[in-house]
């Protein structure tokens, strides 16, 4: 088969003929249709410094996909051929405490695929039943391959109640942008979102944003003032992993307010903790999807008109990848998404 490889220890991907794999008497073999490509594949392409401590090739890359199974172990019983599917990209362990406890998410032993086992830019994938998820026909092929980034924002923005509440939102990629549709479709007030990209901030309005600002000095202020926002931020969803991104929330922040925190900082991240303290903050760690209540909660809000459309913005076929990594890297792009089989 045709796998998107990560093949030296060095910056690109190819291009490859690989063996296709076989699944065994408890996985489930996919035929890939459409996969998009996220910021960690870029990293990989990249072979920056979290690629090279992570990332051991020879590698097939990508992790956001949806195809149609084509075949099914012996013990397979929830999926059958010719379903179509979409995948959690996390296996867990299912022996730690939290996996026992059913908390799969808090897996301490957690393996991705397209990092740590082969991945889903590829003509096929092989996964343990558990991890596919059937789609329903009324979400399209297109969404159905973003719902691992819609999933990241529906766990952090669920994460805290938002009905009537006024939501901060730091970074406008993908997952902010979709994150403003979601606090919108949850029923928020106001929900403000900052980025310094022209473009993305044009999607965040698309998406349903109160206001989609530029940072700097006294931007939120400003905006706070006019809508008429006296207290502060009730939630704050930090999807920048930027420091000012960070800081900029925490002084916004209502008193007893509560902030998931999704985006990956450097070396450079920073925390008033004082202002944590004094104002009784709340801080939550957000990492992949909770299994499989966020996938619920994510096809029920599409089934109920939840829109996530405007954040695809260009689609290549898989032959294509280079054109695929290069608009993601200008910054033009917000997702791309891969045709990898027209079947
Ligand atoms: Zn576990």
């Amino acid at each position: 088969m045709r796998a998107l490889v990560k093949a030296e220890p060095a910056p690109g991907l190819e291009l490859k003929d690989v063996a296709t794999p076989e699944p065994g008497p408890d996985e489930v073999r996919i035929r890939v249709r459409l996969a998009a490509v996220c910021g960690t594949d870029l990293h990989i392409y990249d072979w920056d410094e979290w690629a090279q401590s992570t990332i051991e090739p020879p590698l097939v890359v990508g992790h956001e996909f949806m195809g149609i199974v084509d075949a099914v172990g012996d013990r397979v019983a929830s999926v059958a051929v010719g379903d179509r599917v979409a995948g959690e990209g996390h296996i867990v362990c299912g022996t730690c405490r939290n996996c026992r406890a059913g908390r799969h998410h808090l897996c301490r032993a957690t393996q991705g695929i397209g990092v740590n086992r082969s991945g889903a830019f590829a003509d096929y994938i092989v996964l343990p039943e558990e991890n596919v998820y059937s789609l329903p026909n009324s979400v399209p092929d297109e969404i159905a391959a973003i719902l691992d980034p819609l999933g990241n924002a529906v766990h952090t923005a669920l994460s805290f109640d938002l009905v009537g509440e006024d939501v901060l939102i730091t970074g406008a990629g993908p997952i902010g942008q979709m994150a403003v549709a979601i606090c919108r479709h949850a029923g928020a007030r106001h929900v403000v979102i900052t980025d310094p990209v022209e473009a993305r901030l044009d999607r965040a309005w698309k998406m349903g944003a109160t206001r989609a600002v530029t940072p700097g000095a006294g931007v939120i202020d400003a905006v706070m003032s006019e809508l008429e926002m006296v207290e502060g931020f009730d939630v704050g969803l930090e999807m920048s992993g930027h420091p000012d991104g960070l800081a900029d929330m925490i002084d916004s922040m209502i008193h007893g307010g509560k902030v998931a925190l999704l985006g990956l900082f450097g070396n450079d991240a920073h925390v008033d903790l004082n202002q944590v303290i004094l104002k009784g903050l709340t801080l939550k760690g957000i990492y992949g999807r909770e299994m499989f209540e966020t996938w619920h909660k994510a096809l029920a809000m599409l089934g109920t008109g939840l829109d996530v459309t405007p954040t695809i913005t260009h689609r290549f076929p898989l032959d294509r990848f280079e054109d695929a990594f290069s608009v993601l890297s200008s910054g033009e792009a917000s997702k791309v998404v891969l045709e990898v089989s027209a079947r």
